[in-house]
């Protein structure tokens, strides 16, 4: 039975007064006995919230890292900076990033095992396009991203990989895939993990759905057979987020 992971991506919201603030709130009101629960931060929040969720079982995540180990790579976080100031997942390549800031399946793949290398967890997103999906190659697409992504992993390093489906047309705009979509592309991505790794790591790998999940629509769909949690932008930042991680 895989436990539930539930993930808040608060992106470029929040200064660190007003991250403690909202931690503190999220932190004496969810539920993190069914379910794991992360507040993933802009950087200069992870030190301040981790102060807060201190003692609890809310875990943090960073929203990005870079894979060299360090250098001369002037604005970057390194994974053993994330590490040290108490951070236990990190996102990588979220569709934000790959849209904005170039990031490749390349670069994700070099993340993901950066960030395991420092007994970390990935987040891994993957998703298409509206225009991808409307030209009946999402699968394709998808299964790319997962190949590309976890290329090179163990089995034992793969099944900690926590994957987040995140049709990119439903980040942010308020146009949840359905239940039917989100749980056949989730039921794909497993497949494709145990094409390359056996049943035994895809039965164990967790596949999070994202892109407007809500207090109304997250019983549906976390009760979908291969959907083991959401990641989630918008609401992660309002007491909504309560509702959702206690679905
Ligand atoms: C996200 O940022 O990963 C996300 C899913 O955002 P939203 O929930 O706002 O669609």
């Amino acid at each position: 039975m895989r436990r539930k992971i539930i993930a808040g991506n608060w992106k470029m919201n929040k200064t660190p007064a007003e991250a403690v603030s909202l931690a503190e709130m999220l932190r004496d009101r969810v539920n993190t006995d069914n379910a794991d629960v992360v507040f993933c931060v802009p950087a200069i929040d992870i030190i301040p919230v981790a102060e807060v969720v201190k003692g609890t079982n809310i875990a943090i995540g960073a929203e990005n890292v870079h894979y060299e180990e360090s250098g001369a790579y002037t604005g970057e976080i390194s994974a053993l900076m994330l590490k040290e100031a108490g951070v236990k997942y990190v996102i990588a390549g979220h569709s934000e990033r790959r849209e904005y800031f170039g990031e490749t399946n390349t670069m994700v793949n070099k993340k993901v095992k950066k960030i395991l290398e420092h007994g970390m967890i990935p987040i891994m997103c993957c998703g298409e396009t509206l225009e991808q999906r409307e030209m009946g190659i999402t699968l394709e697409h998808i299964r790319i991203q997962i190949k590309k992504g976890l290329y090179g992993l163990t089995a034992d390093d793969a099944e900690k990989v926590i994957i987040a489906y995140e049709p990119i047309w439903a980040i942010g705009t308020g146009k949840t895939a359905t239940s039917g979509q989100a749980q056949e592309v989730c039921a794909a991505i497993r497949k494709t993990v145990e094409e390359i790794y056996g049943s035994k790591t895809a039965e164990k790998i967790r596949i999070q759905y994202g892109g407007s999940v809500n207090a109304k629509n997250a019983a549906e769909l976390f009760s979908m057979p291969d959907i083991d949690g959401g990641l989630v932008g918008g609401a992660s930042l309002k007491e909504e987020f309560e509702k959702i991680v206690n679905y």
